[in-house]
């Protein structure tokens, strides 16, 4: 259910409205939007209860939400959420670009990334300490040494640090250093480390699973906003297909399917959408044009001796070349770079 509050409704109107969902049990997600106040409620079972809500004072009208996903859906909120990684906003007029390494390997890699990245016009860096591998033998990360190397980075460039979390046990360390968790795609069913992300303090970067359906996509999303944490960015980073001439298929079309329904940003990932370097600029170009509120792209100083996915990290040469792209993209899809 959602609670549409009046708009001339005042901050103790709004307060007795969430006081009294929270008495019944449920959980109470006001939702601030430009013109009036609207309080999501979750835990409940049906609507019985929604004429005691409608008649506190303050309150317009009680809706019943039609959809499983409540809080990530438009009938509950309908302006685009914007969320604040650091200081840059994502899903505001001005595309965001997050680019670095897949994998933190070392300080030189890592320092090295981020000043080419940045001195290019990246707004975000992205870079992992704990990977999520398909092999137990392939290099997993440098753990808590990693988080050192990005927050080196992010005192020397600036630029906001987006990071994995790969288990609920990892979340902790994540969040004390990183702008944002990220939450891979191996995981995006993990249902307990989404609970444990929607009670972080950071924002959180949820990428669709390899198989996933809209529908399950947003549900996870639902997750880590049904414990409190409202600042979600979506990230498509493509599906399992029969294709034989890329790693994945990236699913641009999932983006104007995504703003139909949610208010959440969605950025595009075409990396690891594609698995191949050449590929990357002209999906990243794609992306944007479908309405992306930016992308995520794998940046390596010298992708061949990548510890991991080297053939889809382009270098800062190509990264370089795709921001002019961007930038002269932008202004025709009335965004910014
Ligand atoms: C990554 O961003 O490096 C990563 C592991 O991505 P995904 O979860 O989409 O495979
Ligand atoms: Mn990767």
């Amino acid at each position: 259910m959602l609670v549409v509050m009046r708009q001339n409704a005042t901050p103790a109107e709004i307060e007795g409205v969430a006081r009294a969902i929270e008495a019944r049990g449920f959980k109470a997600h006001p939702i601030p939007g430009s013109q009036r106040t609207a309080i999501g409620i979750t835990g409940n079972r049906g609507s019985e209860e929604a004429p005691i809500f409608e008649s506190l004072p303050g309150v317009l009208e009680v809706i019943r939400v039609s959809h499983a996903y409540k809080l990530v859906s438009r009938e509950v909120k309908a302006e685009d959420t914007q969320v604040n990684i650091g200081g840059i906003t994502v899903g505001g007029a001005r595309l965001a670009v997050v680019a670095g390494p897949c994998a933190v390997e070392s300080r030189e890699q890592t320092l090295t990334v981020a000043r080419a990245v940045k001195q290019a016009g990246a707004h975000l860096l992205r870079g992992g300490a704990f990977k999520p591998r398909t092999s137990p033998y392939a290099f997993q990360g440098l753990g808590e040494e990693g988080l050192k190397l990005l927050a080196a980075a992010r005192e020397e460039t600036g630029l906001p640090v987006i990071t994995e979390a790969v288990d609920v046990d990892g979340v902790d360390l994540v969040e004390r250093y990183a702008d944002a968790i990220q939450i891979g795609a191996r995981n995006m069913q993990n249902f307990s480390l989404l609970r444990r992300a929607g009670k972080a303090g950071k924002p959180v970067i949820l990428k669709r699973g390899m198989s996933a359906t809209l529908e399950e996509f947003l549900m996870s999303a639902e997750y880590i906003l049904a414990e409190g944490n409202y600042n979600v960015v979506l990230c498509e980073r493509g599906v399992r297909t029969f294709s034989d001439f890329s790693r994945n298929t990236l699913d641009l079309s999932v983006v104007p399917a995504v703003k139909k329904i949610s208010h959440l940003p969605i950025l595009v990932d075409p990396s690891h959408g594609t698995g191949r370097r050449e590929k990357v600029a002209p999906l990243s170009r794609a992306a944007a044009a479908v309405g992306a509120d930016g992308v995520m792209v794998e940046v390596h100083n010298d992708p061949d001796r990548a510890l991991s996915d080297g053939p889809q990290s382009i270098t800062p040469d190509m990264f370089e070349a795709l921001m002019r792209e961007l930038r002269q993209i932008a202004p025709v899809l009335g965004r910014t770079l």
